[in-house]
């Protein structure tokens, strides 16, 4: 009699070693008692479909890609998700059974998720958010409010034509705001979101006079080191409730896990306490 054969999952980025993912797998797969593994796979670009094309017959389910794959990995799927297309990158591949390749992106998911869970009360269709960044990650959130029927998003970004070309992407909702002007229209915000990297460790601060912002906004940070960005302290101060990113990270994995693994995991403070250690 054969055994039934160790499932295997992985995440492929280049860099590899800074990925927070096998920690989180590897959480899961403990808590769970399943016989897997999670491994990080440091792939050059030009390595990038040879290592696709090779993995599922070496018993792999799937793989999680990172930085500088999301974008490119759209050109080697044969079967793309609807959002992973309008936001143009993949976080999460699945070899499927009949040999395809199927891309998805759950950053978006997992960023709604995260607010869900940490301010039950908020709904994007309550008012406008204000985005800055017009990174990989804005093209996530951007994408998801709007699917969560944001009225509007003012959208500012430090390198305006990146802003721009997010709004020639999603439409006449998105209004792009100059990087220098947005204090004055924060007044206006129902939800402020930082998806720029400034605040993250070793990195400037994000310089933004909160002032305007009434003390009613949700402000969230995706970065997550630190926890505790200098603009969720400045936020935290002024009575807003705040969110942190590390949810959005622990979320925007867990589909992956479920379609591979076959077990919805659970979000909760054990496994934020692990992260963090
Ligand atoms: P990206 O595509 O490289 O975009 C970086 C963004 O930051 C751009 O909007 C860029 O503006 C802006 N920026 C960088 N340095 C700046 C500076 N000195 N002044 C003003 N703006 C600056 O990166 P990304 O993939 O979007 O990721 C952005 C951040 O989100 C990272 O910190 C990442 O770790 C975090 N993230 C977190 C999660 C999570 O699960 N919590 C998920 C995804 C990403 P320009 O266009 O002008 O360069």
């Amino acid at each position: 009699m054969s055994l039934p054969p160790i499932p295997l999952a992985g995440v492929i980025g280049h860099p590899i070693a800074h990925s927070k993912s096998p920690r989180l797998y590897g959480h899961w797969l403990k808590r769970y008692g399943i016989n897997g593994h999670y491994v990080p796979m440091d792939v050059a670009s030009s390595d990038l479909a040879h290592v696709l094309g090779t993995l599922p017959r070496a018993g792999f389910l799937g793989v999680n890609v990172t930085i500088p794959h999301k974008e490119p990995v759209l050109d080697i799927a044969d079967v793309i998700s609807d959002r992973a297309a309008l936001i143009g990158a993949a976080n999460t591949l699945t070899f499927q059974s009949d040999g395809k390749l199927h891309a998805d992106n759950t950053d978006g998911v997992g960023f709604i998720a995260n607010l869900k869970q940490n301010a039950p009360e908020w709904k994007a269709s309550d008012g406008t958010a204000i985005v800055l960044g017009a990174g990989g990650a804005a093209r996530a959130i951007v994408a998801a409010l709007l699917h969560e029927r944001v009225p509007q998003i003012l959208l500012a970004n430090r390198t305006r034509a990146r802003a721009d070309a997010l709004k020639a992407h999603f439409g006449a909702k998105v209004e792009v705001v100059d990087w220098n002007g947005i204090s004055a229209r924060l007044e206006e915000a129902h939800t402020l979101i930082n998806t720029t990297s400034l605040g993250m460790s070793g990195k400037e601060d994000l310089k933004i006079n909160l002032d305007p912002l009434p003390a009613d906004a949700l402000v969230t940070d995706l970065v997550y080191t630190p926890l505790t960005t200098s603009l969720l302290a400045q936020a935290h101060e002024k009575g807003c409730r705040v969110v942190d990113g590390l949810g959005m990270l622990l979320h925007q994995a867990a589909p992956g896990f479920e379609r591979w693994f076959g077990q919805r995991p659970e979000i909760d403070e054990e496994l934020r306490r692990d992260m963090l250690r």
